[in-house]
C-alpha cells in the first residue's frame, strides 16, 4: 500500500531544479486531481495503476524530460495551454512581453501580430486580453501552427487566428498596429543549450547563429514593411543582447528606442516605434 505523502517524499529527482514541486505535479497528473488534493490527503492510498504511472512519469523526468512536455500542457499569462515536442515551452520572463504590448496600445481595434508563436502563448494572452485586437500568429513549423489553433479553439478565443509564415514570408500586404515576437536568441556555442529542460526543446525556436542575433536581424529588417505609421516592434531577446538589438532597431530607423527590465532586473526586452 503507498499513500500520497510517501510517494512524495521518496521521488528521487536529483537533477531537476525543483524536485519536490515537479514531484506533485507528477502525481497529481497520475492521479487526474488538482494539486491541492495532495496537500488535503497525504495519507490516502493509490491505486497500482496511478502508482505505475507516477513511476513513469518520475523515470521521464530523471532523463530530463520538462515537466510541461511530460504532462503535455504548460500555464501562461492567464490560460493553461497545450504544449508538445514542437515548441518551446512558454516561460514566465515572456510575460513581460505581453504586458508591455498591453501598455503600448489603448485598448482600441487594431491588427497585432506574434512572430514564432509556438503554442500560441503570446498571441492568445493578447487576444485574451483586448478583444478588440485582431491577432495573428504565425509560425514555419506546421505542426505548431496545428497546436497553437487547437489552444485557440479551447480558449474560444475568436479574434486570434494561426498561420504558417516563416517570419513575414505569407504576410505580403499586411501591416500591423504591433508586431511582438519572442524569436530564437541563444548563440550556438552557449554551454546554457546543453543543460536542463532546453536539451528538449527545439532548437529551431532557441538557437540562432553565432551570436544569437540572426533572426532579430532579420526581424528588424523586414518588419518596418509591415508596420502601420507610428506602429510598435517588441522583441524578447537574451539578458545581455539589449544594447545591441536598441543598436539594430535605431540603425533601421525607428524611434522612441527602449528596454525593458524582467524580474531578475535583467533587460530582457526592447522596443522600437516606427515613425509616423
Ligand atoms: N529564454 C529562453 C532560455 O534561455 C530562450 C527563449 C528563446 O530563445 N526565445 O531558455
Amino acid at each position: 500500500m503507498t499513500i500520497i505523502a510517501s510517494l512524495l517524499s521518496e521521488a528521487r529527482l536529483p537533477d531537476s531544479p525543483s524536485p519536490r514541486l515537479d514531484a506533485e505535479l507528477l502525481l497529481s497528473a497520475a492521479l487526474g486531481k488538482p494539486r491541492s488534493f495532495l496537500h488535503t490527503w497525504p495519507e490516502r492510498v493509490v491505486s497500482s495503476e496511478v502508482a505505475e504511472r507516477y513511476a513513469d512519469y518520475l523515470q521521464r523526468r530523471r532523463q530530463g524530460e520538462p515537466v510541461a512536455y511530460i504532462l503535455g500542457h504548460q500555464g501562461f499569462w492567464s490560460l493553461d495551454l497545450e504544449v508538445a515536442p514542437d515548441t518551446l515551452i512558454p516561460r514566465a520572463d515572456t510575460e513581460l512581453l505581453v504586458e508591455t504590448a498591453l501598455a503600448l496600445l489603448p485598448a482600441a481595434p487594431a491588427e497585432v501580430l506574434d512572430l514564432g508563436t509556438g503554442t500560441g502563448a503570446i498571441a492568445l494572452a493578447l487576444a485574451c486580453e483586448r478583444l478588440s485586437w485582431k491577432v495573428t500568429g504565425v509560425d514555419r513549423i506546421s505542426a505548431a501552427v496545428a497546436l497553437a489553433e487547437r489552444n485557440r479553439a479551447r480558449l474560444k478565443l475568436n479574434n486570434a487566428r494561426f498561420v504558417e509564415s516563416h517570419w513575414f514570408s505569407a504576410l505580403v500586404e499586411q501591416r500591423f498596429a504591433l508586431i511582438v515576437s519572442n524569436p530564437p536568441y541563444i548563440p550556438a556555442s552557449d554551454p546554457h543549450l546543453a543543460q536542463g529542460d532546453v536539451r528538449f526543446e527545439p532548437s529551431s525556436a532557441l538557437v540562432a547563429g553565432a551570436d544569437g542575433l540572426d533572426d532579430i536581424r532579420q526581424i528588424i529588417q523586414d518588419a518596418p514593411t509591415h508596420l502601420l505609421p507610428g506602429g510598435w516592434l517588441l522583441l524578447e531577446h537574451g539578458y545581455d543582447q539589449a544594447p545591441a538589438v536598441r543598436d539594430l532597431l535605431a540603425r533601421r530607423g525607428f524611434a522612441l528606442v527602449e528596454s525593458r527590465r524582467d524580474l531578475g532586473g535583467h533587460e530582457r526586452i526592447s522596443l522600437g516605434q516606427w515613425p509616423c
